[in-house]
């Protein structure tokens, strides 16, 4: 319960002391008369108010929520962190003026609702949480507009990061020691090298970028599960998802498989999550190719997001 709803129910009890409601005598010590009026109907009373106060906060929290996104919404964007989009998203002035205010937008309620953690000494600073909340909220476009909602803190390394894997290998499972660049959970983290977004803000069409990679897995984890398929508007639109995701996963399997060459990083291959993060880096970085070659796939994924990067010069 809230500090204020304790102070309604000690309201009622010294209000209900005071008048003599419970005949109790107004000089008595405190702790007597509570003994004293802690009877079932108090209780009723304050077991009923207890639980108005939790259904009206679960009820009004969404409407606060909307209401503090739309008021960071309508903020004026800081003239430093427009800078630092300019300068490291080359693909923001390919925007229209109404996507870039409604980025900006996004970029301020994306700030203000997660917490950028530097790890083995990296300060954050205003750069890394603007570049990486610009890069991500690209994919905040749909009519959804959830921000993430499994996501709070986001761990940046100032390079690869090493972690310990377990690897089946011949019936035998082995711990190995490899190198990341990212990583995205299903609940509360991301992890994100700086040196790899740096690296890939120079270069927006190389099909690679690491940021879109681990915050499309975030739109694929919203339901709690990371198998390729995020959470689409219509029920109707599962049965397209499905069709389409499905077919060209298995042609790029099949591509991989016989070393021919793809528009989409090898990677994709690996299973149906990392296909669609993989879809989302090449459907942003390589769109013309991803047009020309997987056309169901890229009219896809421009529904779903909402832009049509082919259109954008850079
Ligand atoms: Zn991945």
């Amino acid at each position: 319960m809230f500090p204020y709803e304790y102070a309604l129910i000690w309201k009622l009890l010294y209000v209900n002391i005071d008048l003599g409601i419970f005949g109790i005598p107004c000089n008595s010590l405190i702790s007597n008369s509570l003994i004293a009026v802690i009877t079932p109907n108090v209780l009723a009373i304050i077991f009923s108010i207890a639980v108005s106060a939790i259904a009206m906060g679960i009820l009004c929290y969404p409407l606060f929520v909307k209401w503090q996104r739309d008021r960071l919404m309508a903020q004026q964007f800081p003239k430093s962190c427009l800078s630092i989009i300019e300068s490291n998203i080359s693909i923001y002035r390919s925007l229209t003026s109404e996507q870039q205010k409604e980025l900006q937008g996004y970029v301020q309620v994306f700030l203000k609702e997660k917490q950028f953690i530097g790890c083995l000494g990296l300060q954050i600073t205003e750069e890394i949480e603007v570049t990486i909340a610009a890069i991500a909220c690209l994919l905040l476009f749909s009519d959804r507009k959830t921000y993430f909602p499994n996501l709070r803190s986001i761990l940046v390394y100032p390079t690869a990061y090493i972690v310990n894997e377990m690897v089946m290998n011949s019936y035998v499972v082995e711990e190995r020691r490899v190198a990341r660049l990212g990583e995205s959970w299903t609940k509360d983290q991301l992890v994100l090298s700086w040196e790899q977004v740096q690296q890939d803000i120079l270069n927006w069409h190389d099909g690679h970028n690491v940021v879109l990679h681990e915050f499309a897995h975030q739109l694929d984890q919203e339901d709690g599960k990371a198998e390729g398929v995020p959470i689409l508007p219509r029920a109707m639109d599962y049965a397209a998802w499905a069709k389409v995701m499905t077919a060209e996963y298995l042609q790029l399997c099949d591509r991989v498989e016989n070393g021919n060459k793809t528009v989409m990083n090898s990677y994709g291959a690996t299973n149906p999550a990392e296909f669609f993060a993989v879809a989302t880096e090449t459907f942003f970085e390589k769109p013309k190719q991803l047009n020309q070659k997987h056309q169901d796939l890229y009219e896809l994924l421009q529904r779903y997001y909402r832009l049509d990067p082919q259109q954008w010069q850079n």
